[in-house]
């Protein structure tokens, strides 16, 4: 039907097609003008072999819509299934994930009754890279991967968030005194962006002790930038605490498509009673209106929303004696929303988003940075080498000589060993040996034969790690103890 904006639409496993029924029953009622497709993704599909848990047409409708509303799915134990959700977000470029932890207080128990949190977390890199290797018996490895893309793209998105939603503070969490070069790096374009938002507010926090004050004091926090592994523990702790894990929805935002869901799963123990509560998923469709432009069909859900928790008309997961008038399933729960459209909460904050800007038409340019003069000058070599003393490993290395590269550091996670270790540092097989010159640049060439020179003195190298220098900046963490 012209004018309609088509929606991806999967209903999947447990309690997803209660709730979604539940969900199209308000959003419809409300006037959301658009045209539904219907896909099957999840515990079926998976069932028929399809170890992504969505076939090829579901993809195409995807594309085709480029907004995808999805109930939970339940995934399979064992047997090679791929994670839905990430197959989802790295094959459509989903790097944004919004989610707004939000206090209705006294309606919903909670010990932090002003709580209004929104955490937007990178969503495809950092250790969610995937790369891993066991290296040797004893050591495996994660890759971290930040880069200055990823980070503008996320970052960028928070403070246009945080601006088309007329919030007043943008906060980053970071480990950076650890990790000096990856969150340093999230540090720094945070810093570089936050110049262009002279009306918001930012503040960096190091995210122990950042996560520490969420937990305690949430209500200090407006919008909150983090790096994917942060944001997935922390957007979890921030819904907790808000009281509602059930109620909360989340946008997964990219450049072309975006999805919405609640972040609840596909709660198999309740499925097909009609007991389920589909607030969440309720507000992630008004995530998804928003997004498409239907602002005031957004507005008169999310109000009616707030009115319907506001007259105590809970399902079981909330219902509480004193503040709950009414237990209602999940159908009755929609019908009361339904009844209520049109109204606006007395004591909960009403919402408005008319006034918001549609983000999901704005598109960032990511910066294209000077390239810098990179110069080789050293590596590091990785040997599999049984515990042993660093000593002995350090005398025999320190034979091996190319062109400017001599054996400076040997180190054992991290930890000086050679030369001046000390007696108690204990070690594994996995050894760093790192060769620099005084600064001369090194030849690739060079590093090729200082590892045949190792290998020929009787090591295993596992691995190497060019040592550069990016604009005379040492592009690899230095050496400490
Ligand atoms: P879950 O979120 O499904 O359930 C956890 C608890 O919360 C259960 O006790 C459940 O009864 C309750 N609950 C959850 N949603 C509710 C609702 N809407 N109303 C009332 N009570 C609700 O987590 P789980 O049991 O760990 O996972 C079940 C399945 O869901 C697994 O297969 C998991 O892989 C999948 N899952 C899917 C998604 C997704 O599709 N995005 C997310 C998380 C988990």
């Amino acid at each position: 039907m012209a004018g309609r904006t088509p929606i991806t639409v999967a209903y999947g496993d447990g309690i997803g097609p209660e709730i979604m029924e539940a969900t199209l029953n308000i959003i419809q009622a409300a006037g959301a003008s658009i045209e539904i497709e219907t896909i099957e993704v999840g515990e079926k599909v998976y069932r028929r072999g399809i170890d992504t848990g969505m076939e090829s047409s579901a993809w195409d409708s995807l594309r085709r819509t480029q907004v995808f509303l999805k109930a939970p799915i339940t995934t399979p134990q064992g047997g090679g299934y791929k994670s839905l959700n990430v197959t989802t977000r790295k094959a459509l470029g989903l790097y944004a994930n919004v989610r707004p932890s939000v206090s209705y207080h006294p309606f919903v128990h909670t010990q932090h009754p002003t709580m209004d949190v929104v955490i937007i977390r990178e969503n495809e890199e950092d250790l969610y890279a995937g790369i891993e290797h066991r290296q040797t018996d004893q050591v495996y490895q994660c890759l971290k991967l930040i880069t200055r893309p990823g980070s503008e793209k996320i970052i960028r998105y928070a403070f246009e968030y945080a601006r088309a939603h007329h919030r007043k503070k943008v906060t980053c969490f970071v480990k950076d005194n650890i990790m000096k070069l990856t969150d340093g790096l999230f540090h720094k374009v945070f810093d570089e962006i936050a110049v262009e938002y002279p009306d918001l507010e930012n503040e960096t926090w190091i995210v122990d002790i950042g996560a520490a004050k969420l937990a305690d004091t949430p209500e200090r926090f407006d919008v909150i930038v983090l790096p994917n592994l942060y944001g997935d523990v922390l957007s979890d702790v921030a819904a907790q605490i808000a009281g509602s894990v059930g109620l909360a929805g989340s946008a997964n935002i990219g450049e072309q498509c975006a999805m919405f869901e609640a972040i609840h799963g596909s709660a198999p123990r309740i499925a097909g009673q009609g007991r389920a509560n589909p607030s969440g998923l309720v507000l992630a469709a008004v995530m998804m209106l928003v997004h498409i432009g239907q602002l005031a069909t957004a507005t008169r859900v999310h109000n009616a929303w707030l009115k319907t928790i506001e007259d105590g008309v809970h399902t079981y997961d909330i219902f509480n004696q004193g503040q709950s008038r009414q237990k209602v399933g999940t159908l009755d729960f929609a019908a009361a929303v339904v009844a209520r459209l049109g109204e606006v909460p007395q004591m909960l904050k009403p919402v408005s988003y008319e006034a918001s800007q549609n983000l999901s038409l704005w598109r960032q340019n990511v910066g294209q940075q000077k390239k810098a003069h990179k110069r080789l000058v050293g590596v590091d070599v990785f040997l599999d080498w049984e515990p042993g003393s660093p000593n002995d490993l350090g005398s025999a290395l320190s034979v091996v000589t190319v062109g400017p590269l001599r054996l400076r550091v040997i180190t054992n996670r991290g930890v000086k060993v050679w030369p001046d270790g000390l007696p108690e540092t204990f070690c594994t097989d996995h050894w760093r040996c790192r060769f620099l010159g005084e600064g001369d640049t090194v030849q690739p060439g060079q590093v090729v034969e200082l590892l045949q020179r190792v290998m020929e003195a009787g090591f295993d190298p596992i691995k190497t790690e060019n040592l550069y220098l990016f604009d005379e900046v040492p592009g690899f963490s230095a050496v400490h103890g």
